[in-house]
């Protein structure tokens, strides 16, 4: 998808896996037995000043060794990560596709550091790049271990000090066009992402919601998201309400982070716009 008229040139949605796991983790108080598989989004956008990947998807290793794969996901909450099929890594497979590489892009910013979001940053290590994350969220994962790897964060994903994070407060532009939302409640710092993006039906852009609310429904009927640290189901209602409300003043579309029925088929629209 292309545009000119903002800063931001274009946006490409990426699918880094899928999980397979019980839909009661989007929505908040259903039958766990009911199971789902979910997208693992990413995704890259085109400023003027140069390319920003928004999340980073799994560490593959923490999924193909056994031992780690028995401390991080075996039975871990019942979510079962799955890898994709071909290539060697998602990420660096995914940039690859777009002809990009990890040296090439303009900054890095996670939603919150859950390992389907943070086992990425792994590769910038060491790099100048600039990774932008919620403080709160840098505080979080790098305190209590134990509370921590319980809620899902694997440490090894974020805790290098060769990382260069910028830490952030609120909502907050991080590139043209590229603004962080704060959605805390999922995680204690997690945040979305509004993208300027002016489309010839009148919306302005999408508000990339992430994890304050994995399925259409979240937002379609104000139902509680199923994960959440520290505070009550109800509270991440405010989440939404605040993406919701945000979207009506600046007429954009919110698109939910794991949703398998719009992520898979944005991401094919794009790539039809962009062939
Ligand atoms: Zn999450």
């Amino acid at each position: 998808m292309a545009n000119t008229s903002s800063g931001v040139k274009q946006i490409i949605m990426l699918t880094l896996g899928w999980e397979e796991l019980p839909k009661a983790w989007s929505i908040h108080g259903i039958d766990q037995s009911e199971r789902l598989v979910e997208p693992v989004p990413a995704l890259l956008v085109e400023t003027i000043d140069g390319w920003v990947l928004l999340d980073t998807g799994f560490n593959k290793a923490l999924i193909e060794d056994g031992a780690l794969f028995d401390r991080f996901h075996s039975k871990f909450h019942q979510i079962l990560p799955i890898l994709p099929a071909y290539g060697t890594d998602p990420l660096l497979d995914a940039l690859d596709r777009h002809g990009l590489s990890v040296d090439r892009l303009l900054a890095v910013a996670v939603s919150h550091l859950h390992n389907d979001h943070a086992g990425g940053l792994r590769h910038f290590g060491g790099s100048d790049t600039p990774v932008y994350i919620q403080s709160k969220e840098l505080e979080f994962g790098l305190g209590d271990i134990a509370k921590a790897q319980g809620h899902g964060l694997a440490r090894v994903d974020y805790d290098d000090p060769r990382l260069n994070f910028k830490k952030i407060s609120g909502d907050v532009e991080i590139a043209p066009g590229i603004r962080a939302i704060s959605t805390p409640g999922h995680t204690p710092g997690h945040q979305s992402f509004m993208v300027d993006f002016p489309q010839a039906n009148g919306a302005n852009g999408f508000i990339f919601a992430f994890d304050a609310g994995d399925l259409k429904e979240n937002f379609e009927s104000e139902l509680a998201i199923g994960g959440f640290i520290d505070v009550e189901a109800s509270d991440t209602l405010d989440q939404i309400r605040k993406l919701k409300s945000l979207a009506r003043e600046k007429q954009m579309v919110i698109v939910p982070g794991h949703d398998p029925t719009i992520w898979p088929t944005i991401e094919e629209g794009l790539s039809r716009i962009l062939k």
